[in-house]
């Protein structure tokens, strides 16, 4: 289906908000355009619950959760970006391995089984999307994914 980006965004977000440890804010850095995106809304809803709930699992009290989405020539590019523990080198290109996660007794106490990014990565490359993250240990991890948008029609 044709989604409108944006507001489909704020929707995920905002129900969110409601269940959200006070202590950590949110940021939302959103064109004002309107994009749209021929997409399987339960799926994608599927992919930012994971990543959004990643980014409060290991956000830090008092810290910063930042969404962005920016649009590029035929993509969006859309990113949650938390101040978290981190994830070291090593880890980055697996954490989107099905059952991979990152020192075994933190993420025990944390809970889960592995396999929210693997089901992500599925379902973004479906789409005709990447999907990767960039971090640095002790300071936050942002995870980044792509989706194509449709094209205006020109004249
Ligand atoms: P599930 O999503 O199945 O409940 P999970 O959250 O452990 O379990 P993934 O979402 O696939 O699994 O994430 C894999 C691993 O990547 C996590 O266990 C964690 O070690 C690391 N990770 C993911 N997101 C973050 C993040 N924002 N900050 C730090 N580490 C992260
Ligand atoms: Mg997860």
């Amino acid at each position: 289906t044709r989604v409108h980006f944006v507001p489909y965004f704020h929707r995920v977000i905002d129900r969110f908000e409601l269940t959200k440890k006070e202590n950590v804010s949110f940021v939302r850095n959103f064109p004002d355009e309107k994009i749209i995106v021929h997409m399987d809304e339960d799926k994608i809803t599927q992919v930012l619950d994971n990543i959004i709930s990643n980014a409060l699992k290991y956000s830090p009290q008092g810290g910063t959760i930042t969404f962005r989405v920016e649009k590029l020539e035929s993509d969006i590019r859309v990113s949650v970006k938390d101040e978290g523990v981190g994830i070291p080198k090593a880890d980055l290109s697996k954490i989107f391995e099905r059952f991979y996660r990152v020192d075994k007794a933190r993420s025990r106490k944390l809970g889960g089984t592995g396999l929210g990014l693997a089901i992500a990565k599925e379902v973004v490359v479906a789409h005709g999307g990447r999907i990767w993250a960039e971090s640095q240990e002790r300071k936050g991890t942002t995870i980044y994914f792509t989706l194509p948008i449709e094209q205006q029609k020109k004249g």
